[in-house]
């Protein structure tokens, strides 16, 4: 399995996951297969020691990273995570995913990514950010504005964002805003970014049910992490009719069968934290969160939740991959062989990325645009792209997953190819 000397994936662990999916396209990309290769490996990879010192006054060192799996399409784009499990291996994975969804959505962008393995947690608001500002610094030779542009994922928000623009403009002399999305308005952000996620994961959930007679109305949904992205999700397929059945989230698994109130769940997350304790469900096991029955489930928190034994579990019609990666190689098999249809994280969470370029054409322009010209615009691009990957799906009879690498893939080779190698 191993096809770099830096890491050592297993079958089922993130890069080794997003070795399989690209096994599994190469019989689709025609001649263009002569340059798969070129996405078995990450165009670039930098690790970076970040020392702080902490409250306490003792020096602490973290370690971060920035992969650029492909920037044959455009700059690298991607988010930072901040999570005590980050490592290589998994950034390595995130990025290349980013190159495949930027391209499945027609992003002019290559992919990108970063993290920092720690877990935010346990630092003071101060010390968050001098980890952000030395990260920035460290990894400021090869990010900018048309080199590579970060953007919130797991455990960053706006503020991580304004701090690592402000640091990124104060070491080159002038303002950057491009240099990343998910900034808070008034330092360039977009209308519509902190629910753009969340809206996509709605939206191409729409047009999947419309497509398998999956009524909207009174269907049931089952969400795993209720952050950023399965809040907003959730929140509007309630609008839209459905019932949220069960939600799962760190502090623990809801269940209510007539569904819950989004609104005062919202509230009460709020307040509280987490799901936990929410008056309006009952609490069950995390683990049996995975046979509640539904329509539409939706993970949408870490990679590699969707295990195989957990696929042979669920009870549900509809995988709606709100996380990056949460279905491993063995959990997709076991799906297929289920009939259930599994609607791929590079499409079904494609949205937030969306408006992030939405964001900075605006930055670039210094021209912003109202909220509903952007939901208006993110919409008709997720129908599109979605309708490319069903269209491409029944024609080659292949899972929706290896249909949305194939329309990526051909995008990013053909790219490849018009360039020539260097030199
Ligand atoms: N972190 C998000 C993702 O995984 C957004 C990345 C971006 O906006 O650049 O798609």
């Amino acid at each position: 399995m191993p096809n770099l000397s830096f890491v050592s994936p297993t079958r089922n662990s993130p890069w080794g996951t997003y070795l399989s999916q690209i096994d599994a396209v190469e019989p689709y990309l025609g001649k263009l297969a002569r340059w798969v290769e070129t996405l078995r490996r990450p165009k670039r990879a930098l690790i970076v020691d970040i020392p702080i010192e902490l409250d306490n006054g003792t020096i602490a060192h973290y370690e971060g990273y920035r992969v650029q799996h492909s920037l044959t399409r455009g700059p690298g784009k991607g988010g930072v995570r901040y999570h005590p499990d980050v490592t290589l291996e998994e950034v390595m994975a995130l990025s290349a995913w980013m190159t495949v969804k930027n391209a499945a959505v027609n992003l002019p962008y290559g992919g990108a990514k970063g993290g920092i393995r720690l877990d935010p947690k346990t630092l003071s608001l101060k010390e968050l950010e001098k980890v952000t500002r030395r990260y920035t610094s460290e990894i400021g030779i090869i990010i900018g504005p048309t080199q590579d542009i970060p953007a919130p994922d797991v455990n960053t928000n706006g503020q991580i964002m304004a701090w690592m623009m402000d640091t990124y403009s104060m070491n080159v002399g002038a303002t950057a805003t491009g240099v990343v999305t998910g900034k808070p308005i008034p330092l360039g952000g977009s209308l519509g970014r902190v629910a753009a996620t969340g809206r996509g994961v709605f939206v191409v959930g729409r047009e999947a049910m419309r497509r398998l007679n999956i009524n909207m109305e009174g269907a049931r949904i089952a969400v795993q992490g209720f952050g950023n992205v399965g809040s907003v999700a959730a929140k509007m397929f309630a609008a839209n009719g459905a019932i949220v059945v069960a939600v799962q989230d760190h502090t623990g698994t809801i269940l209510n069968d007539n569904g819950m109130d989004m609104a005062s769940l919202l509230e009460h997350v709020g307040h509280t934290g987490g799901v936990a304790g929410f008056k309006g469900a009952d609490r069950i096991d995390n683990e049996n969160f995975w046979d509640v029955k539904s329509d539409v489930l939706i993970p949408a928190a870490l990679e590699g939740q969707l295990s195989g034994e957990r696929a042979k579990r669920v009870q549900t019609r509809l995988v709606l991959e709100g996380a990056n990666g949460p279905t491993t190689p063995d959990g997709d098999a076991v799906l297929a062989d289920r009939g259930i249809i599994v609607v791929p994280d590079v499409i079904a969470n494609a949205g937030g990325v969306t408006v992030s370029y939405f964001e900075w054409v605006q930055d670039f322009s210094s021209f912003f645009w109202t909220e509903d010209e952007i939901n208006v615009r993110l919409d008709k691009i997720l129908v599109g792209a979605f309708k490319g990957i069903w269209d491409t799906a029944e024609q080659h009879k292949i899972p929706l997953r290896t249909a949305a690498f194939t329309v990526a893939c051909t995008r990013v080779l053909q790219a490849r190819e018009e360039r020539g190698l260097y030199p």
